[in-house]
């Protein structure tokens, strides 16, 4: 057993839930046999990040009512518990889900009931992330730290334990998002950032890191430039949410074999596997484990250690 760190609840859901929602409530989808829409909106090698991130505007547009949001939470758990995972920390940003009008109150306490559901029937541990875009404005990600500040305080049994960075990272700046990170951490929320996840992004990177002091960085792919700024995750405690597959879409790396996770390992960087995505990804911490032993040169041994870095990076 061990954690999910680094999980997105829009991009997470069965391909069947994904049909049988948009059936219910009438919304177009360009098929509804699964094997074919799954092969129409999964990540592939060599799509830009920016194409990756259409995809969810598909899986978006049934995430609109309470129901739908409930029934992916809760379904998530039943799918992690089935892979080995004990603790999910689900990540969304609310003001995705408001197409159809629903309230922000109404969304965070819908993934709240799936959530909480799904840790009765399953036996598994789960906490939210909220999600700042990082192609916002300043006041976005600001209003959004507020109501992430407000929920853990006000309803605690939501367990919001963290707040991240997200969406494309070309050419969108952490340091926009300075003040709403400051009111999250002030308030004593944890935090992570997505960085280091596409070519330029090195000054990204560097900044989340040092300037941030982000807790976990999404991702940190090209954390391996620069022997300095590995000391300085080291120095800070900084663990690296690698989601390899995920970045072999997103093209950051060529293939699986060129991942860094293994030498930030071995200079004694913290890391963690996580699947980014289980559906638009196609895979799951599990099998982001199973391709360090098979690829990275991961000893069991090693993988072990990997697991403790995970279960020690866990916001709650
Ligand atoms: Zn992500």
């Amino acid at each position: 057993m061990t954690s999910e760190l680094h999980l997105h609840l829009d991009g997470s859901m069965r391909i069947k839930t994904l049909i049988e929602l948009a059936r219910h409530d009438g919304i177009k989808l360009s098929s509804y046999e699964p094997d074919e829409l799954l092969e129409q909106i999964k990540f592939k090698q060599g799509m830009t990040q920016e194409e990756c991130l259409n995809a969810f505007s598909t899986t978006l547009s049934v995430m609109q009512t309470k129901y739908a949001i409930s029934r992916i939470a809760y379904e998530i758990c039943e799918d992690q518990r089935n892979k080995g995972i004990d603790y999910a920390e689900i990540r969304y940003c609310p003001f995705l889900h408001q197409q159809n009008g629903l309230r922000i109150e109404e969304i965070v306490s819908s993934v709240h009931n799936g959530l909480s559901m799904g840790e009765k029937d399953f036996g598994i541990k789960t906490a939210q992330i909220f999600c700042a875009l990082r192609h916002e404005n300043e006041e976005h990600s600001i209003a959004l730290a507020d109501l992430a500040c407000y929920f853990s305080k006000r309803y605690p049994e939501y367990k919001i334990a963290g707040f991240d960075l997200a969406c494309a990272e070309a050419n969108n700046p952490p340091w926009r998002h300075d003040k709403a990170f400051e009111i999250v951490k002030n308030a004593g929320l944890k935090t992570t950032v997505h960085a280091g996840e596409v070519p330029e992004s090195f000054y990204y990177l560097r900044y989340a890191i040092c300037t941030m002091g982000a807790d976990r960085i999404g991702h940190g792919t090209l954390l391996i430039k620069d022997e300095m700024l590995m000391e300085s995750a080291k120095r800070l405690g900084t663990t690296i949410e690698c989601c390899v597959t995920s970045n072999v879409h997103t093209g950051i790396i060529k293939s699986v074999e060129e991942h860094p996770a293994k030498k930030l390992f071995d200079r004694g960087v913290k890391i963690a596997f996580c699947a980014d995505n289980t559906l638009l990804s196609q895979t799951t911490a599990e099998k982001e484990y199973r391709i360090a032993k098979k690829f990275l040169g991961f000893s069991d041994k090693e993988l072990e250690k990997v697991k403790k870095y995970s279960d020690e990076a866990r916001f709650r």
